[in-house]
């Protein structure tokens, strides 16, 4: 499961998504606080970390659902956090996402036909494209029959659903799209078919994922390489393999002690002290510091920054200053 190639294809440059409160009292909440990574084409970028953590709202910035408060977002070199009216509407043909709830990201009033061709409507049709064939084709991709084309949303099934989804975000062929909790509201057995699916998919059509869970487990069985998040940062990016052997950052120590075995070995489980912090008053240097059993006083002032440790296994943390 490693990236086909070292060609980037997106990059996040000191991005950061920032959210004024209602009142001034309310203040700012720092949801994304300077994040910066490239996404090789044709991997599985996994970002894990507990929610209210930023992942929704960064994986919404690089389908510019969103516009970063600051930084960059680059799309194959070309920057796309500031695009604007058709031009960014014609790089979302390139940046497609799957929500976490498929029943509340299909509309029920239309079947699932009209819900297929409605990139073609928002987009066009290219030169040489048959929508109804390209729809046809995009049914067999996601493992449903045709007889699902007259039938509404209430009357699939989660997994059905969400495999509509998947139909839909790859009608106008995008090169990479944003799984947001893809399989987080199916039941157990229809997670696997569904990342099942996305892995053939992958296979099958060259794709890239930004693959977002809360669920460590989830991400480790898909991604080549994986982000761990904590209030607005990214504290660790690993290679999927070194996630388990290294456990470099604390957080994610804390994180792969509450997947019960691994591996066949028993760990114990890390509990943190305290809730996560608000992102709109997170603590002064490294975010972690409140509930971080190794924090020192230099943890409270001083902003970590990234470490190599060893080829590709980057880490936030001033144990490996
Ligand atoms: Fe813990 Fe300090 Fe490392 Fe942050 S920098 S994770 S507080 S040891």
């Amino acid at each position: 499961m490693t990236a086909q190639n070292k060609e980037v294809l997106m990059k996040a440059d000191h991005v950061k998504v920032h959210f004024k409160g209602k009142t001034k009292k309310s203040g700012v909440v720092k949801a994304v606080d300077d994040v910066s990574f490239e996404i090789m084409k044709g991997e599985t970028f996994g970002v894990v970390g507990e929610s209210g953590c930023g992942k929704s709202t960064l994986g919404r910035t690089l389908v510019r659902l969103l516009a970063p408060t600051e930084g960059k977002v680059y799309l194959e070199g070309k920057e796309i956090s500031s695009l604007k009216g058709e031009e960014l509407k014609k790089m979302r043909k390139d940046a497609q996402i799957i929500f976490q709830d498929p029943s509340a990201s299909l509309n029920p009033r239309r079947t699932i036909k009209q819900i297929l061709m409605e990139p073609f409507e928002i987009h066009g049709v290219e030169p040489g494209v048959n929508v109804e064939e390209r729809i046809l084709e995009l049914l067999q991709l996601v493992g449903l029959d045709t007889y699902h084309l007259s039938r509404y949303p209430h009357e699939l099934s989660g997994g059905q659903k969400q495999r509509i989804g998947i139909a839909r975000a790859l009608a106008l062929n995008p090169k990479i799209i944003v799984c947001d909790e893809a399989v987080s509201a199916l039941d157990v057995s229809v997670q696997a078919q569904v990342l099942n699916l996305l892995q053939e998919l992958k296979e099958k059509l060259g794709l890239t994922y930004f693959f977002i869970s809360h669920n460590l487990n989830v991400v480790y069985q898909v991604s080549d390489r994986v982000a761990v998040m904590y209030l607005g940062r990214i504290v660790e990016i690993a290679d999927y393999a070194q996630l388990y052997e290294k456990h470099s950052h604390p957080y994610t120590e804390a994180l792969l002690s509450a997947i019960p075995q691994v591996d066949g070995e028993k760990t114990e489980r890390i509990h943190l002290e305290g809730e996560l912090p608000s992102p709109s008053d997170p603590p002064s240097g490294c975010h972690f510091h409140t509930r971080c059993p190794k924090a020192c006083d230099r943890c409270r002032q001083e902003v970590p920054v990234f470490k190599e440790i060893e080829v590709g296994h980057f880490v936030a943390c001033h144990l490996y200053d």
